[in-house]
């Protein structure tokens, strides 16, 4: 089959990482008989510096066009002092909003043999640690009404959901705990938030059509503090935007390595947008040192979700799965001093690790 991908770079060692998504994604084509045309947009900084928007429309009107978007990181120091409405990250908002994406797909995976970068206490790794939030992405408080007191000593911003809202990201929930271990937990605030309670509402509307997942509910305080005490009691969690943005990040730090998370931004239909959860790393940028399997399980995101392939899916990360059985490492996934030094030549850059997940998928 033929694919569209839309690639977006983007700053800092996006472009880095994007390159070795891609080559994973042609290896996959070869092998699999596919064939994938990409073509390359910009946004965010590198955006401002040629156009001087974050989005250009020629940009959002690539990715509308294509199969599934692949993006990078956007942002770094060079931009931090533009205002919030010309900001890099401002392209991140516009592409969600613009391709209708509102359920963000985040797998919080810990590859057993990273076990040591958990910082969890071992007999909570020892539970293992694979949880997916779908994160409600375009309403809620990121998209209400916000404002100041004209003499500007108040402010505020409004959480409101419509039923059409909740329904379609907690189906994406019920359809996605279908396929994995069949737990879905709707976390929220619905002892103080009239918003929350109609979120349960919704959902408790929803249960019927799904008996074979059990559905069940926390405030999100407790959540916080359940994803640190005992990760393994969560399978799927739907929740708001601000609540999702949070508990994301934590899901994500307590694996212990932000370059190996992937995710996925879905709408009903048109194409996702794919992304690896971690920034632009303006740090180690140009210097060979990224990770790129975030990237690359991305990549495996989009196969499975944008263009229904499993199997090709299921490939590439049984490919990262042995390069990590190898031995083979990235500074970030490297663990302290010593354990750096003993690795010798298994330490290796961003372009080595991409030939070694293209290696390991011919070798399969
Ligand atoms: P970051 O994720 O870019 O970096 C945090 C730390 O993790 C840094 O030390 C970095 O070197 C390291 N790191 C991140 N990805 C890595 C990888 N693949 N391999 C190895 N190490 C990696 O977060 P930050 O420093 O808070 O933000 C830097 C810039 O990125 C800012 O401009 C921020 O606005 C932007 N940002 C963009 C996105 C996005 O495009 N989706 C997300 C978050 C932050």
């Amino acid at each position: 089959m033929n694919f569209k991908i839309t690639t977006i770079p983007g700053d800092g060692i996006g472009p880095d990482i994007v390159r070795e998504g891609c080559r994973v994604l042609e290896s996959i084509g070869k092998k699999f008989g596919h064939s994938f045309a990409f073509t390359e947009a910009k946004a965010g900084g590198c955006a401002i510096d040629a156009t001087g928007e974050p989005l250009p429309k020629a940009t959002l009107d690539a990715c509308l066009a294509a199969d599934a978007v692949l993006l990078g990181a956007v942002g770094g120091p060079k931009w931090d002092t533009l205002p919030g409405n010309l900001r890099p990250e401002r392209a991140l908002l516009g592409l969600r909003a613009g391709m209708k994406t509102f359920a963000n797909l985040r797998p919080a995976l810990m590859f057993p043999q990273l076990a040591a970068a958990c910082p969890l206490k071992p007999e909570i790794v020892a539970q293992g640690l694979d949880i997916l939030i779908v994160r409600e992405l375009t309403g809620g408080i990121y998209f209400g009404d916000r404002g100041r007191s004209a003499d500007g000593n108040s402010a505020w911003d409004t959480e409101t959901y419509s039923r059409q809202e909740i329904e379609r990201v907690v189906k994406i929930g019920f359809e996605s705990a279908q396929k994995r271990q069949k737990r879905l937990c709707v976390v929220d605030k619905a002892n103080i938030l009239e918003s929350s309670r109609l979120w349960r509402e919704v959902s408790e509307a929803m249960k019927a059509s799904y008996p074979d997942v059990a559905l069940s509910y926390m405030y999100v305080d407790n959540a916080a503090m359940q994803l640190v005490r005992n990760p393994a009691q969560f399978d799927v969690i739907v929740t708001s935007n601000m609540f999702g943005d949070i508990l994301s990040d934590e899901a994500s730090q307590i694996t212990g390595s932000i370059g190996m998370l992937a995710s996925a931004s879905l709408g009903e239909s048109g194409p996702g947008l794919y992304e690896p959860i971690h920034g632009s790393a303006p740090d180690i940028a140009g210097k060979d040192l990224a990770n790129p399997l975030a990237t690359i399980l991305t990549c495996a995101m989009m196969l499975r979700f944008s263009l229904g392939l499993s199997a090709e899916a299921d490939a590439v990360e049984k490919a990262v799965s042995s390069v990590l059985d190898g031995g083979w490492r990235t500074g970030d996934i490297a663990g302290g001093a010593q354990d750096r030094a003993a690795l010798g030549d298994k330490l290796v850059g961003t372009r080595k690790m991409g030939d070694l997940v293209v290696g390991a998928l011919e070798a399969l």
